[in-house]
């Protein structure tokens, strides 16, 4: 029998859905549901400053169009609600409340000019900077005159003097950290809100989240979350960190390297699909290497084949796995995909037989703009090169080709051979010039099945123009 999976995506409202952390929402999202367990959405929002609802609502959305439903989250409930962290005040203040008299906290009052100062001699001394203990040993008569001066204090956790911190990374192995490298850190701010080392950890244990999966920036966190939970003697989870995802370049994935969320790619007209085959295989080693149907990734994903190098993004994959997307869409779903970025076809237009004209020769919905525009639009003015391929096959060409059009009826093999007959060119010669007036393109979809589409009075005009 499996033991219990249950794992959870932990975003900060903060920004929009970074591949990165897409990446390890889905890897949490597939373990789940490949072992039966629970996939548990949580919003980290202590941090009122950055914090944003649009960012949440984009968030979720983002998640639901990728197609990782959760089982407990913000917006539908679950038994351990609420979902957002910025509602769960009551809990954290009872369990402040007993690492205090427990004394495995402490109220701090050095101001942040304090800390700089302390942090400034440490380097001086060659010391690595870390809280220096001011506030350990206050006396209950020190801490009133410091709160009759109305300083407001933080709560800092007491880290016990010579403990080693040990745990099995999932991804990177046997870790092991010592207390005494490790300062007594905050996990209530001044303004009562809680800390991420506290909060992240808590919720996890309460949550009954028993698998961990983030990022690698975060290995460094963990000895300071799992003294935290021994302290309160709550469940440790399992922690798994990922190697980070790159740019191209090997440097961390940033603006600089283009569209880096979700929602970039989204708006552009990526598929969901795509996005997820894509992430499958970054940082994960498979028994697969085809294209799968979502539901089948749980199936075949392997939680003990996951990287701890970091993974290169590189968007011609994605362009890859896009057109395999593609290419098992129906021919409704890739009307619908396309109809937004189109302009409104004429009434007469054939619909599906323009998406099964167009889709092959389509990445993305804009590039499906030059077919619009050649079978009921304005094709934009050839440029030089075009110009010239056309100029070269002359005028006696195009009314030669305008004549067998007439007789063919439109018909694109009845048109060429007699054309061929008439003028004696064949192959390229004779196809060019002609996708290039007709089309404006000097490549694309089928001219047989184009011509087809294309009302006789255009036709006949973009070649009449020629000749
Ligand atoms: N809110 C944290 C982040 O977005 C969660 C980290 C974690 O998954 O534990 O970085
Ligand atoms: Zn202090």
């Amino acid at each position: 029998m499996l033991s219990t999976v249950n794992t959870r995506f932990a975003p900060s409202p903060t920004g929009s859905l970074h591949l990165g952390n897409a990446r390890t929402a889905f890897f949490s999202y597939l373990w789940a549901r490949k072992a039966g367990g629970r996939f548990v959405l949580r919003i980290e929002d202590t941090d009122v400053e950055r914090s944003q609802d649009r960012f949440r609502v984009e968030l979720l959305s983002d998640l639901k169009w990728l197609g990782l439903d959760w089982d407990e989250g913000p917006d539908i409930g679950g038994p351990a609600a609420p979902y957002l962290q910025s509602q769960r005040s009551e809990l954290y203040r009872a369990l402040f409340h007993r690492l205090e008299s427990e004394q495995r906290a402490y109220p701090c009052y050095c101001t942040p000019e304090d800390l700089e100062l302390s942090r400034k001699l440490q380097r001086m001394a060659g010391q690595p900077p870390r809280y220096a203990g001011t506030c350990r040993h206050l006396s209950a008569a020190q801490r009133s005159e410091h709160e009759s001066r109305g300083l407001r204090a933080t709560l800092r956790f007491k880290v016990p003097d010579d403990a080693l911190v040990e745990f099995t990374d999932l991804v990177h192995g046997a870790q092991r950290f010592a207390s005494a490298d490790i300062g007594d850190f905050i996990v209530r701010r001044e303004d009562g809100t809680p800390s991420f080392f506290f909060c992240n950890a808590v919720d996890d244990a309460v949550m009954g989240i028993t698998h961990v999966l983030r990022g690698d920036d975060h290995l460094t966190n963990t000895p300071r979350q799992l003294m935290v939970l021994d302290a309160l003697g709550l469940r440790r989870p399992q922690y798994g960190h990922v190697g980070l995802l790159m740019g191209a370049d090997g440097t961390p994935l940033s603006k600089r390297h283009g569209s880096t969320s979700v929602r970039d790619f989204r708006e552009r007209g990526f598929l969901p699909e795509a996005v997820l085959n894509h992430l499958f295989h970054l940082g994960h080693t498979s028994d697969v290497d085809s294209w799968l149907r979502r539901e089948a990734m749980p199936g075949h994903f392997r939680p003990d084949h996951l990287g701890r190098a970091s993974t290169r993004f590189d968007e011609s994959q994605l362009v890859h796995w896009q057109k395999e997307s593609l290419q098992r869409a129906s021919t409704l779903q890739v009307r619908e995909w396309l109809a937004p970025s189109l302009p409104a076809p004429p009434a007469h237009l054939d619909l599906d037989a323009f998406v099964e004209l167009v889709r092959h020769n389509v990445v993305l919905p804009a590039d499906a703009a030059p077919w619009a525009a050649a079978l009921y639009g304005q094709i934009a003015p050839l440029d030089d090169a075009a110009r010239s391929v056309v100029d070269g096959a002359g005028s006696a060409f195009f009314s030669a080709a305008l004549e067998a059009y007439d007789q063919s009826n439109g018909d694109w093999k009845t048109m060429t051979k007699s054309l061929k007959q008439a003028t004696g060119k064949s192959g390229v010669s004779l196809f060019m010039p002609l996708r290039l007036a007709l089309t404006g393109q000097s490549h694309g979809p089928e001219l047989a099945p184009l011509l087809r589409l294309m009302p006789q009075a255009l036709a006949r005009a973009r070649l009449q123009s020629h000749a």
